[in-house]
This record gives C-alpha cells, sequence and structure tokens, in this order.
C-alpha cells in the first residue's frame, strides 16, 4: 500500500508542477509519519523516502534515534519552549516558530550546542481560532527581529490551511501566503529569505503547489488514516 500511495502521490505532484510551469525540484514531499509505527517509516526508506515530518517533540526524537542518520526530520507540530532542547540538532527545519519567546529559546539552545537552527514563520493565515501562527500583518516585523538572532536562519512561511471538503476553497489561502512571502522580500530589499513556502496537505496539495508550495506535508495519503487511540498523539 506505501508503495502504490507513494506513486501516487509523486504523480499527483509531478502533474501539478506541470499545470503550473514549474519545475518537480522545485518541491519537497515530506512524508508525515506522526502516530505511525517505526517499521512503517522502515519501509518508507526502503522505497527511498528521506525527508520525514513530526509533530511531536519526543516522537521526532525517538524515530531520529532508531532510524539511519541519513533522514531529514521535519518538526511541523506545535513546540513548546522547555522542549526545544531535545530537537535542535535533529531537526532539519522547524515549521512552526509563531512567537518571539519561542524563537528566542530555539537562539539560545542553538547558540549553546554552537549551531544554527533553520526554521519557518507559522501563519495563520485563514484567521481561525483554533489555530496557531502569526497574523500576515504581523509577519513581517517578527521576521526582521528573529533575522537579528545569529544562531536561527529564517527560511519562509508556513501555514496550516482550514479543513474543507473541497480543495479550491484553499486556493485563496496559499495564494496570500505566496503574496506574503513575495512582499517581505521585497520590502526586506532580499535581505530577509522567503525561499521555503510549506503548505498543502493530503486534501489540498496540488492547489498549494500551483500556488507556489516548495514543501508539502503528506501523511495520510502516504501512510494512511491515523489511529490517535494507541499513541495519544494528536
Ligand atoms: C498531520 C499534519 C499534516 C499531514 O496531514 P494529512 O492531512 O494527513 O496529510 C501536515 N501538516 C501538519 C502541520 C500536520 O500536523
Amino acid at each position: 500500500m506505501l508503495k502504490e500511495n507513494l506513486t501516487y502521490v509523486e504523480k499527483e505532484i509531478t502533474e501539478a508542477c506541470k499545470r503550473s510551469g514549474r519545475s518537480r525540484e522545485e518541491v519537497t514531499l515530506i512524508s508525515v509519519s506522526k502516530t505511525k509505527p517505526v517499521g512503517m517509516l522502515e519501509e518508507a526508506y526502503g522505497l527511498g523516502v528521506r525527508v520525514f515530518g513530526e509533530n511531536k517533540v519526543q516522537e521526532l526524537s525517538q524515530k531520529y534515534d532508531a532510524l539511519p542518520k541519513d533522514i531529514e526530520w521535519h518538526m511541523i507540530g506545535h513546540l513548546q519552549r522547555n522542549k526545544i532542547k531535545y530537537i535542535i540538532g535533529k531537526a532539519a527545519l522547524i515549521h512552526s516558530v509563531d512567537s518571539l519567546r519561542l524563537a528566542e529559546a530555539i537562539e539560545k539552545e542553538a547558540a549553546k550546542q554552537n549551531l544554527t537552527a533553520d526554521i519557518l514563520i507559522e501563519v495563520n493565515v485563514a484567521g481561525e481560532e483554533s489555530k496557531f501562527g502569526l497574523k500576515p500583518d504581523e509577519v513581517f516585523d517578527f521576521a526582521l527581529k528573529v533575522s537579528e538572532f545569529s544562531h536561527i536562519r529564517v527560511k519562509g512561511l508556513m501555514t496550516i490551511a482550514p479543513f474543507v471538503e473541497n480543495p479550491e476553497d484553499n486556493r485563496a489561502v496559499f495564494a496570500h501566503l505566496k503574496k506574503l512571502s513575495v512582499d517581505i522580500t521585497r520590502k526586506s530589499a532580499h535581505n530577509i529569505n522567503m525561499s521555503v513556502l510549506s503548505m498543502g496537505m493530503t486534501n489540498d496539495y496540488r492547489v498549494a503547489i500551483e500556488e507556489g508550495a516548495t514543501m508539502v506535508r503528506i501523511g495520510t495519503g502516504i501512510f494512511g488514516e491515523r489511529s490517535y487511540a494507541q499513541t495519544n498523539a494528536g
């Protein structure tokens, strides 16, 4: 099943790239393996998957220790400051930075470990109350401030679009995030790196790619439905 799913998602990504005149290399597929057992990740690894996404610090950390070291781990879930020390040095990219206090804590831990942490700024484009992320009009000032930290590299923006039946309903959300990244690049005279746009999940990654996503985060479409009962995660 994993093999068929990966083949299908790969084909859909390639086609979405073609439709929008983009090259396949511009889009990174992040296989979101949260709640899935290590054995399943090993199977995916055997099929060539090297980029995994997790949303819990402990789970990412355990899987990091259990799996080969040429994997790129992406932290896509909400982060608590007291857990940062467990993933700095393990996560290749933190997608979910949405407060100065969190950025400060990342800076401090990265400095301690003498490395630089790559991050994305999480934006709550649709203004949903239940979601984390900055308001679009807060992002520029925030990016400026974080750019001053010497152990953090801002790489771009991330959003979690609303859950919708029809993925077309999220097109404006993705277009908004893209526009925000273009505006910030221009306003900062290219001093703030906005090259990464992490947007699009199983239901809407095709539309996200058409609107400029450079990373899509796909869980269900690759690993199947998640069962939260055993893991208590979510
Ligand atoms: C779980 C999760 C995904 C993947 O969702 P699917 O709908 O299963 O593809 C993507 N992004 C984030 C932040 C997630 O938590």
